[in-house]
């Protein structure tokens, strides 16, 4: 039987992957919809490849070309938030949250009061208001499905009626672009040589976050409310090759890990198909062509961002949204050159450190201090030159 499904953010890399899965098993999804920001042209194209019934484009002011690019498909047409929480929340039996940033906050909510199952690779809103998102799941019944691959490999070995006989979560870390490159080369790392991912292809700001490692940094949050897990029984480890996700350790001494090639359609149809196994259209790992498996530790001198969500977890939500608010500000910044590269680290920490601990309680409490967490950091680095911000 097949499963409709919704495609919050279908135009990214996560999207595009998830409508490649789509395309490997027509018999297996009615799409309902998908949405975009501002990419009409493969917005439009998708709606009408996998037949959706509903189109919806993220910027009002692009209506009038999505109804265009439709023409007379049969293809609904929505815009702007009200189109995006239109989408997520008619019900559905799967909704794949592939939005970047805080912006899926609000359509990742809706798809949770509604779905049953959420398939989720929105990370950002997992670390500013995990404690909501994982509630509101509890509350309506929906399942939750890891789609970042770290995540979703500790869901496939992760026993639930064991939990108190887990030692530790082991995130692997690939190291980025700048694994074993000197500090002075990272000061004066440009926005291209940071976008150039070693092993993974993705969207422009989780690039940047694997160059700083904030991407480790979100996802040991992430872990924390996807697995119920304290921050001391979260590790990260080094493993440049990409072939193993992560890992979870028993009392026993087990190690349970999942391997795969480097690419989302694993967890993707994993977390589309769940709890039965799709056929998916990733590349295999050939064993015979993998010579080594390595392991280390990170340097913390060099990727202080790891150490800073740690921190940030024991102050608490506060700085956790803090620390994804400016880091989402900085990565923008060094995107448009205003900011190098380790200024983002240093804009994070200050407004992380500066942030105080107010008690937040809902979502309009979270987007409240998520847009003044934005503004400090904002503030930070138009009143900090890079000489300050270098010599702090
Ligand atoms: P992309 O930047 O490639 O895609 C983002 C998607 O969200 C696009 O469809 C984009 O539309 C849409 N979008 C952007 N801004 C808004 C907005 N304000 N309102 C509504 N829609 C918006 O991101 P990725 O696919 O790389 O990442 C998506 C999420 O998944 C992130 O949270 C990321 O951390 C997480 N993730 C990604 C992985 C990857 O391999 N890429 C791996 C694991 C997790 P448009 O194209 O029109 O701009």
């Amino acid at each position: 039987m097949s499963r409709s499904l919704t495609i919050l953010g279908s135009t990214g890399s996560v999207g595009t992957a998830t409508i490649d899965v789509v395309r490997d098993n027509p018999s297996q999804f009615s799409v309902y919809a998908l949405t975009a920001n501002k990419n009409v042209t493969l917005l439009a194209q998708q709606a009408m490849e996998v037949k959706a019934q509903l189109a919806v484009i993220g910027d009002e002011s692009l209506l009038p070309a999505l109804k265009d690019a439709l023409g007379d498909s049969g293809v609904k047409a929505a815009a702007g938030d009200a189109g995006l929480l239109e989408a997520a929340s008619h019900p559905v039996d799967c909704t794949m949250a592939a939005i970047v940033g805080m912006a899926g906050l609000r359509p990742l909510m809706a798809a949770i009061a509604n779905g049953k199952y959420v398939a989720i690779a929105n990370k950002e809103p997992l670390v500013s208001a995990g404690d909501l998102v994982i509630r509101a799941a509890q509350k309506s019944g929906s399942t939750l499905l890891p789609v970042d691959s770290e995540h979703n490999a500790i869901f496939q070995v992760f026993e639930k009626d064991q939990k108190d006989k887990i030692h530790r979560i082991i995130l692997t870390a690939s190291g980025g672009p700048f694994r074993d490159a000197p500090l002075e080369k990272m000061e004066a790392a440009t926005p291209e040589q940071a976008l150039a991912h070693p092993n993974w292809s993705m969207g422009a700001k989780i690039s940047i976050d694997s160059a700083t490692m904030f991407n480790k940094a979100l996802e040991v949050i992430e872990a924390h409310h996807l697995f119920g897990m304290p921050a001391e029984k979260i590790d990260v480890l080094l493993h440049p090759q990409s072939i193993i996700h992560s890992m979870v350790e028993y009392t026993d001494g087990s190690v349970l890990a999942q391997m795969g090639a480097p690419d989302m359609r694993v967890p993707i149809t994993h977390a589309l198909g769940w709890p039965n196994r799709l056929n998916g259209p990733a590349q295999r790992l050939d064993f015979s062509k993998i010579s080594n498996l390595t392991f280390g530790a990170v340097d913390d001198r060099r990727f202080p961002a790891i150490k800073l969500a740690y921190d940030a977890l024991k102050v608490g939500q506060a700085a956790c949204i803090a620390l994804n608010a400016a880091n989402e500000v900085a990565v923008a910044a060094f995107l448009e050159r205003k900011i190098g590269f380790m200024d983002i680290y240093k804009t994070v920490r200050q407004v992380v450190e500066s942030c105080g601990n107010p008690s937040i309680s809902g979502l309009d409490s979270v987007f409240d201090f998520d847009s003044r967490m934005r503004s400090a950091a904002q503030d930070f680095i138009l009143n900090t030159t890079t000489l300050d911000r270098k010599v702090s």
